[in-house]
């Protein structure tokens, strides 16, 4: 076999494998063989650049950069729905369309999936373009990032037509976002609060490798274009499904309004057993000819309805409010609710976010209120059942003390929180920045778990994270449930991260807005503690990315005594405090302040490690040409209209050679 042929027939086996596992949720080969095949194919895509294709399976980890997303004009326009909330609004609707059309009407129903509307464009079977709704005639072109969501086939499959639209929504599953706000309540940042505002914000993150990590999924509901070879959306479905779209399966035929009230009790129910949310029902029109005599309105199609679920809501009785705080000092209310049945779940707390929010809501102990579990995970409450306080209510007054330290508290200005200021002496804080320090994204300490961390603080073994290191096996031995084992792991564990790389350990020691991200550039740039330390927020702020907020945060942090003597500690324990010097062999200044963009595909090295070589020797690699740019970098096929560009700004377009020349 030709490595051509090899190329491509490892495409197909990964394209087929990925068919089966993210559309028809049934996987043939394990994770480690699909891996070890995507690797191959990666080291032959990286080798052979002339057989480059914008649709591989290999590109699905993403790595393209969009600064400024495109404006593109929707070729058929995306229009919104009208919506109903009764019976009433349905048989009216129903009338009205009776009246307009001669013969039968039969109703197609499907779940309203609650996420960000997409269109994607594919051409000769490959996806070309996909852009967000916008504002209905025009939206972005968010092309790179919906590519790496495994669920829309960058090739189709079968026979499809030669070019057409197909409309679906993107939704972040429940499992997907509890797992990303599990590693955000790790790493000590703000949660997200709901899958689809997430699911919509991650459409325009500008690294497509982020969106990649991100475990979106595309539900498609809609064929629009010419000779599609359909005569009603239910065949546009089943149509959908044979190209390799992920449709779901829920969708019914109904022929009567009955039957459409039907499909939306069973679904009001059982849409919680669903992997994703749901806001509602939405019933269309069968017969595609039906539906252009029907036409549209200013906003909305005539022949398609959306029914809205009503969000659950109970009303129970709020027995206290108790207050929280989390290693950062943050304090969060609590609601402490008479234990109710809601959505499936007994719910029993509710959180209340901040003072603001109890304000607003005149929320009160004893009070009656309304609970509503809408798309957050955490239930909220959205009233009060004012008619329910008793007479002798009083309002409620925010604390003033830390409940754990009795510190006062203090409110910064443009923070909707609280903080306890007392950052070395209060226990929830103390063990909270201890459990960051060994979690697994930051020091990822093997045989040492947040319960053992709670114990050792409390029996006053440590205080801090750098005591860890002067812990030994006749110390922890006494502690409850420690064996013999458990205590050789947990030194071992502690021993072994040592090793562990120095941009993880900025983010363990847990300054406050430094998370991993911002860790690595501080990393990068500085090169070691020290120089981090020695940073003013003028210097800081002069770093790409950082910004004035984060720049104060770490400037405080070293300005306290008590974390310097900590670092010191760390230090003197052998952590690694700089970065290590086979890294640093390989880094730069040499393109320091040049912005560099990268266009078509090259011989000698791949276009990633193109990039990362720009990075490591201290350029910026940026994706559109303007008069910003300093040098473009040009391989084989690069895009005229960049060359155009280029060549108008007077921008220098640079071979690969030459690329590689400036470096020597
Ligand atoms: P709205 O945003 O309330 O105007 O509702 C219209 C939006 O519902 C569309 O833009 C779609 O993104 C979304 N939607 C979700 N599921 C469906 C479906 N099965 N059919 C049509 N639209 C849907
Ligand atoms: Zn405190």
């Amino acid at each position: 076999m030709s490595i051509e042929q090899r190329i491509h027939s490892l495409r197909e086996e990964l394209r087929e494998h990925n068919y089966n596992y993210y559309i028809l949720d049934n996987a043939t080969i394990s994770d480690y063989e699909f891996d070890m095949k995507l690797k191959e194919l990666q080291d032959l895509e990286a080798k052979h650049p002339e057989f480059y294709d914008p649709n591989s399976p290999s590109l699905r980890v993403g790595g393209e950069i969009t600064k400024n997303f495109e404006t593109v004009v929707h070729e058929h326009r995306m229009y919104s729905l009208d919506n109903s909330y009764s019976k009433e609004d349905l048989l009216d609707w129903e009338k009205r369309i009776e009246k307009n059309i001669d013969g039968n009407v039969e109703f197609v129903c499907e779940l309203k999936y609650d996420g960000a509307s997409i269109s994607l464009t594919y051409e000769n079977g490959s996806l070309v373009r996909a852009v967000t709704r916008g504002d209905g005639t025009q939206g972005d072109n968010v092309t790179a990032n919906i590519k790496t969501i495994k669920s829309v086939p960058l090739k189709l499959k079968g026979d499809y037509p030669q070019k057409f639209d197909i409309r679906g929504e993107i939704v972040l599953p429940f499992e997907g976002f509890r797992k990303m706000n599990d590693e955000r309540l790790e790493a000590g940042e703000e949660l997200y609060r709901n899958p689809r505002n997430t699911a919509s914000g991650s459409l325009k993150l500008q690294d497509s490798a982020e969106v990649a990590k991100r475990p979106l999924e595309c539900l498609l509901y809609s064929l629009k274009g010419n000779n599609l070879g359909i005569s009603t959306q239910f065949d546009g479905l089943e149509r959908a499904r044979q190209m390799g779209f992920k449709v779901p399966e829920a969708a019914k035929l109904a022929t009567s309004v009955d039957e459409v009230l039907e499909f939306i009790e069973y679904w009001d129910v059982h849409r919680h057993d669903l992997p994703y949310e749901t806001d509602g029902v939405v019933i269309k029109v069968n017969s595609l000819q039906q539906q252009d005599e029907l036409g549209y309105t200013a906003k909305a199609p005539r022949w398609a309805m959306a029914y809205k679920f009503k969000a659950e809501q109970v009303l129970t009785r709020l027995n206290e409010i108790t207050y929280q705080v989390g290693r950062t000092g943050a304090i969060t209310p609590v609601a402490n609710l008479e234990p109710v049945e809601l959505a499936g779940t007994t719910v029993k707390r509710a959180s209340l976010h901040n003072a603001d929010q109890i304000e607003k809501l005149d929320i009160r102990e004893g009070d009656e209120v309304f609970v509503e579990k809408g798309g957050e995970i955490i239930p909220k409450i959205i009233a009060v059942d004012l008619s329910k306080r008793p007479l002798d209510s009083k309002p409620t007054q925010y604390i003033t003390n830390c409940p754990e330290c009795h510190t006062e508290l203090i409110r910064q200005e443009g923070d909707a929180k609280h903080y306890c200021p007392n950052y070395n002496g209060c226990n929830p804080q103390i063990i909270g920045r201890i459990q960051h320090f060994i979690s697994r994204k930051a020091m990822d300490i093997e045989g040492l778990g947040g319960e053992t961390v709670a114990l050792l603080v409390n029996e006053g073994l440590i205080s801090n994270y750098s005591d860890l290191y002067t812990l030994t096996k006749k110390e922890v031995l006494p502690l409850e449930r420690m064996a013999e084992k458990s205590a050789e792991n947990l030194i071992n564990g502690i021993e072994a991260s040592k090793l562990i790389p120095f941009e993880r350990v900025l983010f363990a020691i847990g300054i406050r807005y430094v998370g991993e991200t911002v860790a690595k550039k501080l990393a990068k740039h500085y090169k070691s503690i020290d120089a981090i330390s020695r940073a003013s927020v003028e210097d800081l702020i002069a770093v790409d990315e950082i910004g004035e907020r984060i720049a104060e945060s770490v400037v405080e942090f070293f300005a306290s005594e008590e974390n310097r003597i900590i670092i010191h500690k760390l230090k003197d324990f052998g952590v690694q405090l700089e970065l290590s010097a086979d890294l640093l062999a390989n880094q730069t200044d040499k393109l320091k302040g040049l912005s560099i963009v990268v266009s078509g595909v090259f011989e000698t090295v791949s276009r990633t490690e193109l990039k990362k070589l720009i990075e490591d020797n201290g350029g910026k690699v940026s994706s559109s040409i303007s008069s910003k740019t300093s040098y473009v970098v040009a391989g084989a096929n690069m895009g005229p209209s960049k060359r155009i560009k280029a060549e108008s700004l007077n921008i220098p377009i640079l071979t690969e050679i030459a690329f590689l020349d400036l470096l020597k």
